[in-house]
């Protein structure tokens, strides 16, 4: 192909192919350079469309536009006062970035890493493909989602959103550390906490703060909740991937759960003596292996030395062969592929080490709501989470792109009702009964029209009821001052400012009348009485006696939702595993049922 003859041409070309961070950020320095432009947001968009109008960058500015003249943007003017500081560019922070650059609000986002070096592959539900594709993604991504395929590795993925978020005017700062809040004083804006301090950014001040820094950076305010399962050990993998015929020819295991497939369990512990609960394999830029390996056959393999109570202990560097534990995984990778991969070779990480990781997923933690609002000297600030900070995903399911992409709609969607002077109480229980939601979408109970999909909840999750949570119960959520959330107060004080003593008392005695009579039913309170699951059943035959007998919570549960139209609120491994379930989960979830069955109970 020719040398395009403009320059800035040569140099936007560059930046769609830029495959490092940095790099991209460099180019588009470059280009805006290049241009003489200086704006930011749409108002810079619109001078890079007008800039480079040859064919290659029209088809991209086409899909971009057709994206922006949605409804829900009112023409890049619905945000059009709102400042937004983003803090983490992972998926979701540079996700719902781009959403909110599509508002009009002046976005800008912080990374303090300066590389994507995640090589571990991402699975995409078919509404995140639609999604990436409308952004143009195969543009800077020939490969991407190619045939079959429906994944990506998390860095290819950072890269796609990232040039998105530049076009549409983002400011993105890399080696930026966000830090904490700092209030406002006099007649300035609430402030970031910064390192480096000599940051520019230090004086931006912002009315919206989005924090996608992942599962262990949580912003001060928020609770964390812990949802302790059965130990599971994760590891992931990944080798070189040459794209030789022998390696296009091996095929991907798109999860098999050992329920799924006994036999093939069995023949891999008895060659190997590697016992799994489950494995995934996805060919894209690596090999990219994920699994859920027993303990007492690390042990027994020599990958973990000795056993110990405390997962952290267990899972310690020095408690770790490492080794043991490349091997434990390729060997693993060898047998699932039947040995057809040719020289399984490690690809490295970022730190020039086998890219071969273990990680403990018996506790995972998710945040007890999705967004808060502060108030200092008159002025306010709208907190929100998106993505792993909100609710940290199993990876084994592959759930966390997407439902981070759900949640940095729904944080786009709660922004669009900020900057349109709704009562700020209202926002936010708007917000949490979107986010109840969360946890339990699929591919099958999310709407079926994906080409649909906007920020508007409505369009994405059937039948939701945005006022579920009244703006009475999320009073707690609206801090005023300084004050901070006392970190050791128990979770249960929350439950008297959100629902009401009387009305505990009225759900639980109708829970108890209700189950009364049924053997090894006894209801005293909202957690650890519905664990075994068959107060719930015992619930569901009071009233519906003409239902199958029902066995396992994911059966009630669905039952549940076909034939009542009681959307779950914990799932059944949640309901089932944890050692005391979510109380406030159980008591919406519950409250549903009085409402569905009260006018029978008389
Ligand atoms: P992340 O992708 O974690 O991004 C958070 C970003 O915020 C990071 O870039 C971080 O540097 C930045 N950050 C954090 N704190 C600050 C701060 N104070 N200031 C500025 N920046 C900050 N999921 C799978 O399904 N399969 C996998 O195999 C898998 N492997 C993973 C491996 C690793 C090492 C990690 C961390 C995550 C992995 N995940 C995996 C999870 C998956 O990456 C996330 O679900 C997905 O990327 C969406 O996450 P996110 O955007 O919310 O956060």
């Amino acid at each position: 192909m020719d040398a395009p003859a403009n320059p800035a041409h040569g140099i936007f070309e560059r930046f769609l192919r830029a495959g490092e961070c940095r790099e991209v950020l460099g180019c588009f320095e470059e280009l805006c350079r290049e241009l003489g432009l200086q704006g930011r947001g749409l108002q810079l968009y619109h001078g890079l469309k007008a800039a480079l109008n040859y064919w290659s960058a029209k088809a991209l500015w086409s899909k971009l536009d057709k994206k922006a003249g949605h409804k829900d943007y009112d023409q890049g003017t619905a945000c059009a006062s709102t400042k937004c500081l983003v803090v983490g560019a992972g998926p979701c922070g540079l996700r719902v970035a781009i959403e909110l650059a599509l508002l009009g609000a002046h976005v800008v986002l912080l990374e303090k890493r300066d590389s994507f070096s995640r090589n571990n592959v991402l699975h995409l539900w078919p509404f995140t493909i639609h999604d990436l594709r409308a952004l143009g993604a195969k543009k800077f991504y020939g490969h991407f989602c190619t045939g079959t395929l429906d994944h990506i590795s998390i860095r290819q993925l950072q890269l796609i959103l990232l040039k998105v978020a530049l076009l549409l005017g983002v400011e993105v700062h890399i080696n930026v550390q966000f830090n904490g809040l700092i209030p406002p004083e006099g007649k300035a804006g609430w402030c970031a906490l910064l390192q480096p301090s000599s940051s520019p950014l230090s004086h931006y001040e912002f009315d919206v703060l989005i924090s996608a820094g992942g599962g262990k950076f949580v912003p001060e305010g928020f609770k964390r909740k812990e949802m302790r399962g059965k130990l599971a050990i994760g590891i992931t993998t990944n080798f070189i991937n040459r794209h030789s015929r022998a390696e296009v020819e091996v095929a991907e295991i798109s999860g098999v759960a050992r329920i799924y497939n006994q036999k093939f369990f069995q023949n891999l512990y008895n060659k190997t003596g590697i016992d799994l609960e489950n494995i995934v394999y996805y060919k894209d830029d690596t090999h990219y292996f994920v699994m859920t390996a027993k303990k007492q056959s690390l042990l027994k393999k020599g990958v973990i030395l000795q056993d110990k109570a405390d997962i952290e202990s267990l899972l310690s560097p020095e408690n770790v062969d490492r080794d043991a534990l490349l091997s434990y995984a390729k060997e693993a990778a060898n047998f699932s592929t039947n040995y057809r991969l040719p020289q399984l070779e490690f690809a490295l990480n970022h730190r020039g080490l086998p890219d071969v990781d273990m990680f403990d997923f018996t506790c995972m933690t998710r945040s007890e709501n999705a967004a808060l609002v502060r108030e200092h000297n008159g002025a306010r600030l709208l907190l929100g989470l998106v993505g792993d900070c909100l609710v940290e995903p199993f990876w084994p399911l592959g759930t966390g792109v997407a439902r981070g992409f759900l949640a940095a709609f729904d944080a786009a969607w709660m922004v669009r009702r900020w900057a349109a002077g709704t009562p700020p109480l209202e926002v936010l229980a708007e917000r949490e009964s979107i986010y109840q939601h969360l946890s339990q979408t699929s591919p099958d109970n999310t709407n079926k029209n994906i080409s649909q999909y906007s920020i508007d909840p409505a369009t994405r999750y059937p039948n939701i009821n945005l006022k579920a949570i009244k703006a009475n119960q999320v009073q707690d959520l609206y801090l005023v001052g300084t004050v901070e959330v006392d970190h050791k107060r128990k979770s249960d004080n929350r439950l008297s400012t959100v629902v009401s003593r009387g009305a505990y008392e009225d759900l639980l005695s109708w829970c108890q009348a209700s189950t009364a009579g049924y053997r090894g039913v006894e209801v005293n309170d909202f957690t650890t009485s519905w664990t075994s699951g068959l107060a719930l059943c015992a619930l569901i035959h009071r009233f519906r006696p003409d239902l199958d007998p029902i066995q396992t919570h994911q059966m009630m549960l669905d039952v549940a939702e076909q034939e009542l139209g009681i959307q779950p609120v914990l799932s059944s491994i949640e309901m089932a595993t944890m050692a005391e379930p979510d109380r406030l989960g159980l008591i919406t979830y519950l409250s549903q049922f009085y409402e569905a069955f009260k006018t029978s109970s008389g």
